[in-house]
């Protein structure tokens, strides 16, 4: 037997209750890891409050990402011992997750640890930091330089946008934090990398079509509004990175920014990303993210601890990234 967070759905309820369970409760799938840790992000928030009618069948075990070590492979790719990394797929949605002792997955969803990783910052970094990750490398695709002009960061204080911060500073961008707690959060920001910081409700108004240029790309984790007159503010020849929906999924915009400024929005998706791509960014962020994102911007938690941090990712009350010790 082992421990497992397990929801289940009571009418419009879902409940949440450290609970044991066994092998055999697991799924299917080729390889079993032995979870070390799993982590919090905002996905995982909707999940466990039932907000998100992110899980479709009960129970299940949440947890979108998580590392650790391979216990037993079915699949040639991985042998016992292995140390891997799993986020995305559906796991922790329509599969069992990260939130419990062992796990059971397709091999095809795993990524090797890379040599310079381990498995606590792995999940420092995990589905937050790669989809970060994606946003900036679909930036400099977008041939989007540190010369181009200011990169807005919003949603600055949350996992992604943190790790987006931390990235594009360490790259020589010029970085302007939106963040909705400036009082509590900006010298994290500041720290971390970002120039300035500025009050989310600057950009959560109504905004006019186009409004007076000022931002060279975005990495956007909130929509909506925020989002919207992000669009309206964006440099001429801009792209616009949006990977989030934490203020809402409405797009209030108007075409008037893609066909008068030449501005791009570029979509990311870190669940089903290919698995070169994925192997490459995984890569990367660990190469570029400074040792002081983890100690500054990561807090780590107990798995009984998690519902009560689900309340608040989605209340907006987390910094940074947690940790979830399994
Ligand atoms: P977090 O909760 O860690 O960060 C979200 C941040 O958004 C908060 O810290 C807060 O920052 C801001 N925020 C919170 N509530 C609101 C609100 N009502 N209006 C405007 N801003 C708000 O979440 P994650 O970083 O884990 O995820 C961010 C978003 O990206 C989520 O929507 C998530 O679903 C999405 N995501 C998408 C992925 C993909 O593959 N496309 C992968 C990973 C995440 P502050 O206080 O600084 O304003």
């Amino acid at each position: 037997m082992f421990k497992a967070l397990v929801l289940t759905q009571e009418g419009e309820n879902t409940l949440a209750n450290i609970t044991q369970i066994q092998e055999s409760d697991l799924p299917e799938g080729e390889v079993l890891v032995d979870v070390a840790y799993s982590s919090l992000n905002y996905k995982d928030g909707l999940a466990i409050t039932g907000i998100g009618r992110i899980i479709r069948h009960f129970p299940m075990v949440p947890g979108i990402d998580f590392s650790g070590v391979v216990n037993e492979s079915a699949d040639p790719r991985y042998k016992k011992g292995d140390e891997v990394i799993l986020t995305g797929w559906g796991v922790g949605e329509n599969h069992w997750g990260g939130m419990a002792e062992k796990a059971r997955v397709k091999a095809d969803w795993l990524v090797p640890m890379p040599l310079t990783c381990n498995a606590q910052k792995a999940m420092m970094i995990g589905t937050a930091g790669l989809t970060a990750m994606l946003c900036v490398q679909a930036l400099q695709d977008a041939k989007i330089t540190p010369e181009s002009g200011d990169i807005l960061v919003t949603g600055a204080s949350g996992g992604v946008g943190s790790v987006a911060v931390s990235l594009l500073a360490r790259l020589g961008y010029k970085v302007v934090a939106s963040s909705g707690r400036v009082e509590q959060n900006s010298e994290l920001l500041l720290s971390l990398g970002a120039s300035e910081v500025i009050e989310r409700s600057e950009l959560e108004q109504d905004s006019r079509p186009l409004e007076k240029q000022r931002w060279a790309g975005i990495v956007d984790t909130v929509g909506n509004k925020v989002l919207a007159t992000a669009l309206a503010q964006m440099n001429y020849g801009g792209a616009a990175a949006i990977c989030g929906l934490a203020g809402g999924f409405a797009l209030p915009t108007t075409v008037m920014p893609f066909i008068l400024r030449g501005v791009s929005l570029l979509g990311i998706d870190s669940v089903s990303c290919p698995l070169d791509k994925r192997q490459a960014a995984w890569e990367r962020v660990i190469e570029l993210l400074p040792e002081s994102y983890y100690q500054q911007a990561a807090q780590t938690i107990e798995l009984d601890e998690v519902a009560a941090y689900a309340d608040k990712i989605v209340n907006g009350q987390v910094t940074g990234r947690i940790l979830v010790k399994v």
